[in-house]
């Protein structure tokens, strides 16, 4: 059976080593979608104020075409597919994992705030259902733990989930 799914989450919630993991185990393909963006131009503008790129989601779904395995970025769960999976991480973590990767204070913060206010989630949910999405928070976790629950939702052995998690503590 071809599924596609896309693992999405704030940026340092941990896709990018889970998502190899997770195709080790279970041989799906994946497709760091960032680094597509980047490398094929499937954006429309440079945002330097924010020092991103607008993804153009038309181009990308175009460079896509048919597609199955895995999507991981950020931006996945703009994509059509069959179920999401979102990695959660508190606030505090994600921050110091941030920071600990390099990005500036002010990106480590930002990511941070929107993690606690549950944009990502909120978003796979508005546009895939409580049904196809699959919540997973990572907060002192392994990468190995955490690609264990991937593989489960993946594979049927998990029920959706959404809304487990509350960092609004971190506001
Ligand atoms: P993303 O792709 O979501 O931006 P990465 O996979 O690049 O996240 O991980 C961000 C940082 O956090 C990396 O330095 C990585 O080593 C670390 N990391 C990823 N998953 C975990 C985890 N479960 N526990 C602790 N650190 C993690």
């Amino acid at each position: 059976m071809t599924r596609r799914i896309v693992l999405t989450g704030t940026p340092g919630t941990g896709k990018t080593t889970v998502s190899e993991l997770v195709a080790e185990r279970t041989g799906l393909d994946v497709v760091h979608l960032n680094d597509e963006i980047r490398d094929e131009k499937l954006y429309t503008e440079r945002d330097a104020e924010r020092d991103s790129l607008v993804a153009d989601v038309e181009a990308i779904e175009s460079w896509l075409g048919e597609w199955d395995g895995i999507v991981e970025s950020h931006l996945s769960h703009l994509l059509d597919a069959d179920e999401a999976v979102v990695l959660r991480c508190h606030p505090e973590e994600l921050e110091a994992r941030l920071r600990e990767r390099g990005e500036s204070e002010a990106k480590a913060r930002e990511n941070a705030e929107s993690e606690a206010l549950d944009v990502v989630l909120s978003e796979a949910v508005d546009r895939f259902g409580t049904e196809a999405v699959y919540e997973i928070d990572t907060t002192d976790r392994t990468p190995e733990a955490v690609a264990d629950d991937v593989v489960a939702a993946i594979e049927g052995e998990m029920e959706p989930r959404a809304g487990a998690v509350n960092f609004i503590d971190y506001l």
